[in-house]
């Protein structure tokens, strides 16, 4: 059975927003995991769409390592939903804005951080 993940990646930093010291490895690379997921999801740029990323699947079906890519997509209440295609290993993630992982202002100008044209305005309002 494929798992959801819910998870506020917010729940995982300490409060300057970075990786806490004392952490196991496994929460460790969960959060990276994520935190790689919250990066494609959040650069894309095109809300609602769901994009293939270049992140493999973590999950070990019958203890062989899935490997397939990941898709994610930014959604309308602004959470990232994600997915393996191949084994259906799948998660919301919520709290990810302002964080080191959040590329949304890389997205617009790169003076001021604002978006470019009037559809990344509208993705940038939304995502806001
Ligand atoms: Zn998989």
């Amino acid at each position: 059975m494929a798992d959801t993940w819910i998870t506020d990646i917010g729940h995982f930093l300490n409060e300057k927003g970075e990786l806490p010291k004392k952490m196991s490895g496994h929460a460790r690379s969960l959060t990276m995991y994520f935190g790689k997921i919250i990066e494609a999801a959040s650069k894309q740029g095109n809300f609602g769409n769901e994009a293939r990323t270049d992140i493999p699947c973590r999950r070990k079906p019958g203890n062989r390592k899935c490997g397939a890519a990941i898709t994610a997509s930014v959604q309308a209440d602004s959470s990232i939903h994600w997915r393996c295609p191949a084994c259906g290993d799948n998660g919301i993630i919520s709290g990810w804005r302002d964080t080191a992982w959040d590329m949304r202002l890389k997205l617009g100008n790169p003076k001021d951080g604002r978006p470019k044209d009037i559809k990344d305005a509208k993705n940038y309002r939304l995502l806001r």
